[in-house]
């Protein structure tokens, strides 16, 4: 069976957003360092005390990052209210020019990007965020409203500058971050898409493809020998006195003889061709870009392989079966249902000749 396709969709969520959550931790730490100093060496005492508590929520967020890394909505949230709360403080310590208020503009559409289970708490949040920043702007508007007015303006507009500049890096990280886990989202919907789909086509007890999912094969294996003029290689088979086995030796011990041959198919069929339970404990393989002869070969491998392992019953009783195969080379001139009852035609002259074999076209006499 060809191998099915690695689905990294999940694993990538899992590696990047972890390391993503803690950079941006470290990124809002830092700057609550530099706020501290700021605020220190500009003398307001009370705004130096804010960011020790600000560098304690991101500092005591780290390790809740590295240990749930899953709980994005909570450490959203957290940072959104201490952005908010650190940037009316400022306004109201040093007024509106120091550029505080435009933390809250650019906290604006964040709670869009959020996946709140109700929609209301978005419109919730932006009302209030709107409700901050407008009585910040009329409480500050006269020079009562500021605590400390007597920082020079050539700070107040440095100050604004890089309040601007992280303001604009804020919104371009989390719209990147919003991009990013839509497309977790998308991958994550893939992935599991694709497993199902993939599920659709397994035999659960033998993990081959099932019948369904064969016949979808064979058609393509069908046009491309049209196409391309090369035949295709198509065997049937069928395991020997099998009802006898499980008479015998138990229903189990029957299934374990079933995921064998599966797996010694596997192993022998090329990656290009595909084996399947056709049904019960019929099985079929086709190798595209082979004939008759390279089908033979094959059918020989597994037929040798499985006549020569040797099964244990759950009494302990050793057994050993084998299979007959019916097969033929294709070269898409007729319908594959055609030569599929072309190789079941061969595979049952094997079981009148004895079972234990493999019959190709040059092996098969037709009966007067
Ligand atoms: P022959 O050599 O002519 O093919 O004889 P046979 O006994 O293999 O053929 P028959 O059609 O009489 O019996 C097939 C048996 O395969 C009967 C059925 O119980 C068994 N079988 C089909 N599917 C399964 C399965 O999934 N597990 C087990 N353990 N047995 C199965
Ligand atoms: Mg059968
Ligand atoms: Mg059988």
């Amino acid at each position: 069976m060809k191998k099915t396709r690695q689905l990294s969709a999940v694993k990538y969520s899992r590696i990047s957003m972890p390391v993503t959550l803690v950079l941006l931790d470290l990124c809002f730490l830092a700057a609550h360092v530099f706020f501290l100093i700021f605020f220190r060496i500009q003398g307001v005492p009370e705004m130096f005390c804010f960011n020790f508590f600000s560098i304690a929520v991101y500092a005591g967020m780290l390790p809740c990052i590295v240990k749930a890394p899953d709980h994005v909505l909570l450490f959203s949230t957290v940072t959104m209210l201490e952005v908010l709360a650190h940037a009316g403080a400022a306004t109201l310590f040093i007024g509106w020019p120091s550029g505080f208020p435009l933390f809250i503009i650019c906290c604006a559409p964040f709670p869009f990007f959020l996946p709140y289970k109700r929609d209301i708490v978005a419109y919730l949040a932006e009302l209030l965020i709107m409700a901050e920043f407008i009585a910040l702007r009329i409480i500050t508007a006269s020079a009562d409203g500021v605590v400390y007015t007597d920082l020079p303006d050539s700070t107040l507009r440095r100050l604004f500058m890089y309040n601007g500049i992280v303001s604009f890096w804020m919104i371009i990280v989390f719209s990147t971050i919003y991009k990013r886990s839509k497309q977790f989202d998308r991958l994550k919907l893939k992935a599991k898409n694709e497993s199902l789909s993939m599920l659709a086509k397994i035999d659960p007890l033998s993990q081959l493809f099932n019948r369904r999912a064969m016949v979808d094969f064979l058609k393509q294996i069908e046009q491309h020998a049209k196409e391309s003029g090369v035949e295709y290689a198509l065997a049937m088979a069928d395991l020997d006195d099998f009802k006898h086995v499980n008479d015998t030796y138990g229903h189990s011990a029957g299934d374990t003889v079933i995921t064998a041959i599966a797996g010694i198919m596997t192993e022998e069929v090329p990656s290009e061709g595909y084996v399947c339970r056709w049904g019960g404990e019929e099985l079929l393989f086709a190798v595209p870009e082979a004939g008759a002869d390279k089908g033979r070969e094959i059918a020989e491998r597994i037929r040798k392989r499985l006549s020569e392992r040797s099964f244990t019953s759950a009494e302990g009783e050793e057994f050993s079966v084998t299979i007959t195969f019916g097969v033929c080379g294709c070269d898409g001139s007729i319908p594959y249902e055609r030569y599929l009852s072309i190789a079941d035609k061969y595979l049952y002259y094997g079981k009148k000749l004895g079972k234990n074999r493999v019959v190709c076209e040059s092996d098969y006499l037709p009966e007067e």
